[in-house]
């Protein structure tokens, strides 16, 4: 008799959700933490000829020394470290888990964070242990630093900021983390364009440990799927047999190399979302019933009385955003909003105060 699935498939996998994205047809899309500006025209019109001359009959460079050349420089990454590219810092979230999975390895993670870590550990058969954020979602570092101490886990991961909370983390914390850590510690950069350069890429290196992961998707160029790990080339050395030959493809890679070499574009738009951020606060700061929470990335969090009806209410609106009601204590009624264009904003506020003024309650 063949076998079902249920019966094949490994019972830590069959027990997992998969990852949630909500269509998002013809909405107002806030919800997944994306830079709202297309390319310029010129400058997509230039990149359609550069693609239009890629040899896609080839394999991909799997090198790609070029790209990472660009990706060195438009990220400050020093020459000493050693670079792995990734489809997506998704993928090299997979890799690194893969690398550590000793029998009976632990990965921790703070919670609520990215989900990826909880995920891609189960998948690659570590063990996940989360230790819940204080109350202001900021490290609880005793119960961190008793948890390292007691499950000795081979990987820590750290968003900073972090995703969904939207806060920095104490970079002191993180050190003293990184110190008392028996094994790899990653720091999970993928909002550094909005932090005002809050980075711990300055201490990779000092710190045999110590390995930091970015991404250009929220840059504005999420549709690449292109992320890197920097560090220590003996876990870059580790993690590159683990990287599919061919993971970037050639049109992605001729892609990026060129809109990296226009960086100052992706630049300027990440400069006009930390702008909206800062009117999207002051607005929802203005709306009776909504608390929100400091943010150092390109999306707010906010709680407010009946998350669930608010999200429907929204969606009713043509407004997508994330609802992380039910997914951890500390998010009850917590929405999750993505800066937009200054005219998808005001729809967003204008949405959300109608749906929370006394006459709708
Ligand atoms: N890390 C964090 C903290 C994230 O929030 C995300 C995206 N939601 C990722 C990594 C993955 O980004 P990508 O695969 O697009 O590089």
């Amino acid at each position: 008799m063949r076998k079902t699935p249920r019966e094949l498939v490994r019972d830590e996998i069959l027990a997992l959700k998969a990852y949630h994205v909500s269509p998002a047809q013809g909405m107002v899309k806030l919800d997944a933490m994306e830079n709202p500006y297309r390319l310029p025209e010129s400058l997509a019109a230039r990149m359609g000829e550069v693609l239009a001359g890629v040899a896609v009959n080839r394999y991909p460079d799997p090198v790609a020394a070029g790209l990472k050349a660009r990706l060195r420089e438009a990220m400050t990454i020093p020459e000493d470290l050693g670079v792995v590219l990734g489809n997506g810092s998704d993928e090299l979230i997979q890799i690194i888990s893969l690398a550590l999975a000793r029998p009976g390895a632990v990965a921790l993670a703070p919670e609520p964070s990215f989900v990826m870590y909880r995920l891609s550990a189960i998948a690659a058969g570590l063990e996940f242990a989360g230790v819940p954020l204080a109350g202001d979602f900021s490290l609880d570092e005793p119960a961190m630093l008793a948890a390292i101490a007691g499950r000795r886990p081979a990987l820590v991961w750290l968003a900073y900021p972090n995703n969904p909370t939207g806060n920095l983390f104490s970079r002191e914390a993180i050190l003293r983390i990184v110190a008392a850590a028996p094994g790899l510690v990653v720091v999970d950069e993928a909002y550094y364009a909005f932090s005002g350069g809050a980075t711990l890429l300055d201490e990779v290196g000092r710190h045999p440990n110590l390995v930091v992961v970015r991404t250009v998707s929220k840059l504005g160029l999420a549709g690449l799927r292109l992320g890197l790990a920097a560090g220590p080339a003996e876990w870059m050395d580790e993690f590159e047999k683990l990287r599919p030959p061919y993971n970037v493809g050639a049109l992605n890679m001729a892609a990026a190399e060129l809109l990296l070499a226009h960086a100052d574009v992706l630049l300027e738009q990440t400069r006009r979302i930390v702008v909206e951020r800062t009117r999207l606060e002051a607005a929802l700061d203005g709306i009776a019933g909504v608390r929100r929470f400091a943010s150092a990335a390109n999306f707010v969090l906010v709680r407010v009385p009946d998350a669930a009806a608010a999200f429907e209410g929204l969606k009713a609106r043509g407004i997508l955003v994330r609802s992380f009601h039910g997914s951890h204590p500390l998010l009850a009624n917590c929405l999750r909003l993505t800066v937009g264009t200054p005219d998808e904003n005001a729809k967003l506020t204008e949405a959300l105060a109608s749906i929370l003024s006394p006459q709708n309650a």
